[in-house]
Parts: C-alpha cells; sequence; structure tokens
C-alpha cells in the first residue's frame, strides 16, 4: 500500500486526523490531580469548546458540553444501518486531558515524514527517540512520525483517540451511504487523574456498549486492565527547632522514607514485573519534618492479589512507625477501578465486533490486558461495557512520546468499519 496506510479509507482519512491532531494537541489540557470541580484545569474546557463547533460541523446531532465538562454529541443511524431497532446505540469514548506527569504546556507538534529509521532528534533538551530503546518505532519504517519538541509530552494520549473519532465521524455523516448504528460520541475530563468517568452521565448517553480510543499500538484490543487503588500514608512526628531537637524531634520524613525503603523493590515494582503481576508503586512524598505523606498506586489484574499488596504495604508501614512510639500513622485506601474483563465477557458481542473491524482493516488484532487502566475500566463496572482500541501513539507522560500518522488514520478507519459491524448487529 503506498503510503504505508492499511486501506485507501484510512489514506482518506489521513489529513483530516492529522490536521485535527495538530490544532488539539496545541491546547494546553493538561489535568491536575485532587481536583476541587470538574473538570480539573479550565484548558480542557477551551478543546471542549472547540470540539462542541468541530462536532456540530460535521452535522452531528444533540451536541452539548455539560457541567462537568462532557463533551456529547450523537450521530443518528442511517437507512442502511437502522434495521436494527432503537437499542442499538454504540458510544464512542476518548479522554481530553493529558497527564501531570510531563510537562504539557506549549506543546510543539512535528511531523518526521517518511520514518527512515535511526534515531529521531528533536530540537529541545536533547531528547531523542531511540529506536533501540523503543522496539515499536523500528516497526514504523516509513511512516510519518508525530513528536513533540523534546520539552513537552505530545498528547497523542489521548487526542489521537479525540482526532480519530472526530474524523470517522465525520466522515460517516459525510457518506450516508455507509451504513451505521447510532454513534454516540463523549470526550471526558479527567481521565488521567482516575476521575473521567466519575461524572460520566451513563443513561443519558443511552448507549448499550462503548469503545474508548485510548490504546496504544496498531491492532491492540484491550478488555482486560487493571485493578486499582490509591493509598495514601500519612505520618505525624514530632517537630521541634533542631537546635533544640536532641531527644525531642520525631522526623515524619525521615520515617516515610524508611517505610519506602522497605517495602520489596526486586520484585512487586513497575520496573520489575511484566505482563500480569502486580506492584505497589510509590508516586509522591511531600511533607515536613512534622508530618509527611507518600502516596502510592498498587495494582494487579487479580482483586486478591491487589488485596494482598495492600495489606503488604500497610503492614510494612505500621510495623516502621510502631518502632517510634511518638509518631502517628494514617493509612488511606481508596478504590480506583476494577479490572473491566468480567464485566466485558458478560457481552462477547462486544469484543467480536471489535475484533471483526479490526480485521475489516486487514490488521490481526493483538489481545493482550494494559497494565493500567482506561475510562472503561469504570465504565465498564458500572454498566456500560468499554473495551479498549488502539490510537497509535506510544511513550505516553513522556517528553519522548510519538504517534504513528499511519497507525492513526487506521484507528480511525476501524471506528468507520465498526459502525458497519455493528449496523448488521441487530439487537442480539
Ligand atoms: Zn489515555
Amino acid at each position: 500500500m503506498p503510503g504505508f496506510y492499511t486501506s485507501q479509507l484510512a489514506e482518506a482519512l489521513a489529513p483530516d486526523v492529522l490536521n485535527r491532531f495538530l490544532r488539539y494537541v496545541r491546547i494546553d489540557t493538561q489535568s491536575r490531580r485532587d481536583r476541587v470541580s470538574s473538570p480539573s484545569t479550565p484548558g480542557q474546557l477551551d478543546l471542549a469548546r472547540v470540539l462542541v463547533a468541530e462536532l456540530e460541523e460535521a452535522g452531528l446531532h444533540d451536541v452539548r458540553l455539560d457541567d462537568n465538562g462532557y463533551v456529547i454529541g450523537t450521530l443518528p443511524a442511517n437507512e442502511n444501518g437502522s434495521g436494527n431497532g432503537n437499542g442499538n446505540v454504540i458510544g464512542l469514548i476518548a479522554h481530553m486531558d493529558t497527564s501531570p506527569d510531563a510537562p504539557g504546556q506549549g506543546v510543539e507538534p512535528i511531523v518526521h515524514q517518511g520514518y527512515t529509521g535511526g534515531v529521531i532528534e528533536l530540537p529541545r533538551e536533547g531528547t531523542v527517540l531511540d529506536p533501540a530503546a523503543m522496539p515499536e518505532l523500528v516497526d514504523k519504517l516509513g511512516h510519518d512520525i508525530v513528536t513533540g519538541s523534546g520539552d513537552t509530552l505530545l498528547g497523542a494520549d489521548d487526542k489521537a483517540g479525540v482526532a480519530e473519532i472526530m474524523a470517522a465521524v465525520a466522515h460517516l455523516a459525510a457518506h450516508p451511504e455507509l451504513p451505521r448504528p447510532t454513534l454516540r460520541v463523549s470526550f471526558t475530563p479527567d481521565e488521567e487523574i482516575g476521575e473521567g468517568a466519575t461524572l460520566f452521565d451513563i443513561p443519558r448517553f443511552g448507549a448499550r456498549c462503548a469503545y474508548t480510543l485510548d490504546g496504544s499500538d496498531i491492532g491492540e484490543l484491550q478488555d482486560e486492565t487493571f485493578s486499582a487503588v490509591e493509598v495514601v500514608l500519612t505520618v505525624r512526628g514530632v517537630e521541634v527547632h533542631p537546635g533544640w531537637a536532641t531527644g525531642k524531634l520525631v522526623n515524619a520524613l525521615r520515617l516515610a522514607a524508611q517505610i519506602v525503603a522497605a517495602l520489596p523493590s526486586a520484585t512487586l515494582t513497575p520496573e520489575t514485573s511484566a505482563g500480569r503481576e502486580g506492584f505497589i508503586h510509590p508516586t509522591e512524598i511531600t511533607g515536613t519534618a512534622g508530618k509527611a505523606e507518600v502516596r502510592f498506586i498498587v495494582r494487579d489484574f487479580d482483586d486478591d492479589l491487589l488485596e494482598r499488596h495492600v495489606a503488604l504495604l500497610e503492614d510494612t508501614a505500621r510495623r516502621v512507625v510502631a518502632a517510634e512510639s511518638r509518631a502517628r500513622l494514617d493509612v488511606n485506601v481508596r478504590e480506583q477501578y476494577r479490572n473491566m474483563r468480567r464485566f466485558v465477557s458478560a457481552v462477547p458481542n462486544v469484543t467480536d465486533a471489535a475484533e471483526a473491524a479490526i480485521r475489516a482493516e486487514g490488521i490481526e488484532p493483538i489481545r493482550k490486558p494494559i497494565r493500567g487502566g482506561t475510562d472503561g475500566s469504570r465504565l465498564s463496572e458500572m454498566g456500560l461495557p468499554t473495551p479498549n482500541l488502539f490510537t497509535g501513539g506510544h511513550e505516553y507522560h513522556s517528553v519522548r512520546e510519538w504517534a504513528s500518522l499511519q497507525d492513526m488514520a487506521a484507528a480511525a478507519a476501524v471506528v468507520v468499519r465498526l459502525a458497519e459491524v455493528w449496523s448488521r448487529n441487530g439487537d442480539g
């Protein structure tokens, strides 16, 4: 296929996908933890308003930005796809925010046309994309690679998904001869801080199932995610001026560091685990000598093992703090999301349809569990079965983030084909 596209459809969609993507990534939509309102940051509303205008321009109905920063819109079924009754409403979801874990302001995307192999050097901060460290890049010879400029994330997570859904529904709206069920589109805020599903109105959305476009390499179809909790330890010591501290000071920061040091490091960490193994991962230590807070995320695919990891963390913290009788420990465990598999496998035609759409695009589906969560993890638990599809983006949450235009176009084409599959699927 000339231009390394998976199909003529993908090639036709590519310019629109790229134009939209380059526009969206320039808008700073980085979310912020411990939000006090939804969305957590005003930049997400800037993108939301752009998307509302573009959905209306594409001809979608009932386009709205709700009070919590969720964009929704409807592309009604056409004659070719409406023979299935009103129950056939399919959702398409992507998140508007970018990760707080890497700089997200002032993204200046670069399109490196026709990748010829070797290291891609970005203009700022000596950032490089080295295929020796990124095996996926080796597979993209000939592709147009989109990156940031080296000092920010790119935002393919998840603006690649947003651009792909936009391009696909605009294409379907402009081509009424292509069969489609009713498609409900939603762009969500604050996924990266684990809140994307919190205020998602499933009854109003009214879909039987949905798909997030929030995966990575071409072909990925994910219906299994981590189960996830966040644990926050608060250590209280005794703060005394260091000049008069002899025998009195109890340093909370020192105890916090001891807790982290006492945890397993050769196993049960993100950097030493793979596949279906879980982990305990400290993400932040803050505080003073008087009071320190340590945040952890704990992950596993198995809910029982997840509980064991949490118990290990809690026991370790209590043992360390118990050695200093004047110190106090508070443990706060918060469930974030659960493995979606059990909820999605109850309705097998949802992943079957996605597999069929991926194959129709000439791609072999890749079925492997995602070592993370998506909006779909919680939506599935809340009653909207929502597996995850690839977007063509890589190295998320880093200044090395990149995406293949050809693979982004393939994802948009898969959405168009998914509409066709569901138009045949009926009410079953
Ligand atoms: Zn994402």
